[in-house]
C-alpha cells in the first residue's frame, strides 16, 4: 500500500526541515518511538518524506520499553513498522524502577533522561548521526511556559541540537505542527496509540500548563501564538538586569548607605 501525507502536513514538515536545516544527504536518522500518537505520526511522516525527498536519507526507529509490563505484546508495533517499511528495534529496560525509586518528584525528568540515553546509545551503536523526536508546536510552547513558571528561566527545546558528547544531532521535524493536527492524523496513520501504564501519566506539570493555555485560549485565541512568538530570538525586550550575588549585594548596600554615615561623622 502506498503511503501518503496530506499537503497541509507535508508543507509544515518541509518548512521546518528547510528552515532549520534538519536533514542532509546520507543522514541516518533514528526515531525515538514511544508508541504514542506523536511518534507514530513522525514515523509515518518520515517514511513518506524519505521517498520524495530531494536527498537520500535512511530512517529506523527504536522503542524504549520502560519495564512497566514485561509481558506486553508488541505485535501491533511490528505490524505498523512493517506497513510503513521502517525497521524497528525494541530495547527492554527497567527504567521505571530507577525512576520511581527516587519517589514521584522529578520522576518525568529522570525518565526522560534515561530514555534519551538509551535512544542515543542505540543510534550511536548503529552508526546513526541523527535522532528524531516527535515534539510538536504545542510541546515547544508548553515547555517554554513550564520553564518560566517552574524553573525561572526563559528557554525551550530547539528544532535542532548537536550533542557533542555522543556526536548526534537531535532533530524535531514536527515543530510547526499543532497537536490537534497530529491527533487528527490518526485517521491516515492508522496506528492505535498505546495507553501509558505510567502512574504519572496525565498528572504532570506539562498537563497543568497545557490546561492553562487551553483555558486562556478560550478567552483570547491569540494567547498560544503570542507565547510562541515570545520564544523566538528578537522578542526579548526590557529585561531586568541579572541578580547580584550575596557579596555584590553587600557591597552595593554599603555604597548605598555610605553617605548617611559619612554625613554623621562630619
Ligand atoms: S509520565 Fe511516566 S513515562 Fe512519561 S515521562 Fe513521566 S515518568 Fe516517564
Amino acid at each position: 500500500m502506498r503511503l501518503s501525507l496530506p499537503k497541509s502536513y507535508s508543507k509544515k514538515l518541509w518548512r521546518a526541515i528547510a528552515e532549520f536545516d534538519l536533514i542532509q544527504a546520507d543522514d541516518k536518522i533514528m526515531i525515538g518511538f514511544s508508541g504514542g500518537k506523536d511518534s507514530s505520526f513522525l514515523a509515518y511522516a518520515l517514511s513518506v518524506l524519505c521517498k520524495s525527498a530531494p536527498v537520500p536519507f535512511v530512517v529506523e526507529a527504536v522503542h524504549v520499553d520502560l519495564g512497566f509490563n514485561p509481558d506486553y505484546d508488541y505485535t501491533a508495533f511490528y505490524e505498523f513498522f512493517e506497513r510503513i517499511q521502517i525497521p524497528l528495534h525494541i530495547e527492554h529496560t527497567r527504567i521505571q524502577e530507577m525512576v520511581f525509586a527516587g519517589g514521584k518528584k522529578s520522576a518525568c525528568a529522570r525518565c526522560a533522561y534515561f530514555r534519551r540515553g538509551v535512544v542515543n546509545a542505540h543510534a550511536a551503536a548503529k552508526g546513526f548521526n541523527k535522532v528524531a523526536y516527535a515534539h510538536h508546536y504545542d510541546d515547544a510552547v508548553e515547555t517554554f511556559l513550564m520553564s518560566i513558571l517552574y524553573a525561572g528561566q526563559v528557554s525551550t527545546f530547539l528544532p535542532s541540537t548537536y550533542l557533542s558528547e555522543s556526536k548526534l544531532t537531535v532533530i524535531r521535524p514536527m515543530v510547526y505542527l499543532r497537536e490537534k493536527e497530529v491527533r487528527e492524523a490518526k485517521k491516515f496513520v492508522s496506528f492505535e496509540p498505546v495507553v501509558s501504564p505510567c502512574p504519572m501519566d496525565g498528572c504532570t506539570k506539562r498537563h497543568e500548563v497545557k490546561d492553562l493555555i487551553r483555558q486562556m485560549t478560550m478567552r483570547n485565541k491569540m494567547v498560544f501564538y503570542n507565547v510562541a512568538a515570545a520564544m523566538c530570538e528578537g522578542s526579548v525586550r526590557d529585561m531586568w538586569p541579572g541578580r547580584l550575588d550575596g557579596k555584590e549585594m553587600e557591597a552595593r548596600m554599603k555604597q548605598f548607605w555610605a553617605p548617611k554615615y559619612c554625613n554623621q561623622e562630619e
